[in-house]
């Protein structure tokens, strides 16, 4: 099959991710990837600058990574995790106990995505709260331009306008929306930012469940990062209320924000915690939903005298070995040191593109740079001259933004991504 005949049959066969069929977008076929360098198979070498949507770190094929899923694969693929366990499962599972969850945050359910990790979270909390007496409480708090993935209940905890909500109004769970926290990251708190949220829950306590947010980074709704105060104030407004808080860290696990996990921002920790993307260093897809004992237990004390999900693929051990496999690796090496250079090299970098008018906000943390512009961009326009560049960018709305693999890009490389960046917004806008 020639790349023209793949491309063709991948057009009229294949559906991308929120895609036309009828308007196809451009795709272009990798034939392979290794490191930060992403090979085309016209040859064209592309510099990674979005981590496959935040969930490659250590770079394409690494050998660390690959030896791990490989020996894995010989020993046993797959099993299902009803009635039997494995050593991959519990060894990931200490892994994430010990090093990386907020100490207390310690039993621990697998899924197989993200958007089914916030599913089985807000399932808890509906159980949770069902199991204490309290059945009207079924409904969940959230800011406004959030993203938590794309099934049944992740979408109807997604941003209102931006999302979903009206093509499937009449059919989703209704939520309730407080505004984004108007208090940016690094920017002085002020308590006033919580008020509508308290006025909110004031309001609806008789529903609600729980608070959802993504701490500090709203991630795919905006590329947004707010004060840890919101958050401590968050934990104050549950624990009034009686109401579990949920952090979706899917986006920001694993090191991305500069610390291991955005909740570290704070003092606080939530009830319920959600991981995903980054987990397997972006080898496969496997996620998890990890919250207190005590909830655990009063949910399984409940009518039902068990948490209800399970999924086929739950735990699956190649997934699980090459976790464990990326967070050692992770915690082995000066990941804060390398997040921390990046951070000064993005901000630095790209700063200067604030003289553009067209440029609303260059904001950067962590490994982490947006350019938000105040329309938003023809990515038609924009990723093939991106890609003459040599470079991988690829922005949606009004965001423009880098995400590289932080611990695999080199000095030069970033220089190269934000470099190419700057000079595609410069020809293109004012
Ligand atoms: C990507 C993402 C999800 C959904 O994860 P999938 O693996 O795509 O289902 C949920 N929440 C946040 C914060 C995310 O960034």
């Amino acid at each position: 099959m020639t790349t023209e005949e793949l491309l063709k049959w991948d057009r009229t066969h294949l559906w991308h991710p929120y895609t036309s069929t009828v308007h196809p977008q451009q795709t272009y076929p990798v034939a392979s990837a290794k490191g930060c360098v992403i090979t085309l198979e016209d040859g064209r070498e592309l510099i990674d600058g979005m981590s496959s949507w935040w969930c490659a770190i250590h770079g394409y094929s690494h050998p660390t990574l690959t030896r791990a899923i490989k020996d894995q694969t010989e020993q046993l693929a797959h099993i299902m995790f009803g009635g039997f366990t494995h050593r991959p499962a519990v060894e990931l599972g200490q892994l994430l106990v010990d090093q990386i969850l907020p100490e207390g945050i310690d039993r621990l359910f697998y899924s197989d995505s993200g958007s089914v990790s916030v599913e089985v979270a807000l399932k808890m909390a509906i159980q949770y709260q069902l199991a204490r007496g309290r059945a009207g409480h079924t409904h969940f708090a959230t800011i406004s331009r959030g993203y938590h993935g794309d099934t049944w209940h992740a979408m109807s905890v997604c941003d209102p306008i931006t999302s979903m909500h009206s093509l499937f109004y009449g059919t989703l769970p209704v939520q309730y929306f407080a505004p984004q926290p108007a208090c940016a990251f690094g920017d002085e708190w002020d308590p006033e930012d919580l008020r509508p949220m308290q006025e909110l829950v004031e309001r609806h306590q008789d529903h609600l469940a729980g608070i959802i947010v993504e701490p500090i980074v709203q991630g795919a709704g905006g590329m947004y990062f707010y004060h840890p105060k919101y958050l401590e104030g968050l934990r104050a407004l549950c624990d009034e209320y009686d109401l579990l808080l949920i952090f979706d860290e899917i986006a920001t696990g694993f090191g991305r924000t500069g610390e291991l996990l955005a909740t570290y921002f704070t003092s606080i920790k939530p009830d319920i915690l959600t991981i995903g993307k980054a987990m397997t260093g972006g080898y496969m897809t496997l996620a998890c939903t990890a919250t207190t004992q005590e909830i655990a237990d009063t949910i399984c004390s409940g009518e039902a005298g068990c948490f209800m999900h399970g999924p086929t693929f739950m735990a699956n051990p190649m997934a699980c070995a090459v976790s464990k496999a990326s967070i050692e690796l992770l915690l082995s090496q000066d990941w804060r040191g390398k997040v921390s250079n990046i951070e000064n090299q993005l901000q630095e970098g790209l700063s200067p593109l604030q003289e553009l008018s067209d440029v609303r906000e260059v904001r950067c943390l962590g490994a982490i740079g947006v350019v938000e512009m105040r329309e938003p961009v023809d990515m038609e326009q924009l990723i093939p001259r991106f890609l003459e560049e040599g470079i991988w960018v690829r922005p949606f709305g009004r965001l423009v933004y880098l995400e590289p693999q932080f611990m695999a890009i080199t000095d030069e490389q970033l220089d190269s991504l934000i470099g190419g960046l700057s000079r595609v917004l410069r020809a293109c806008y004012r």
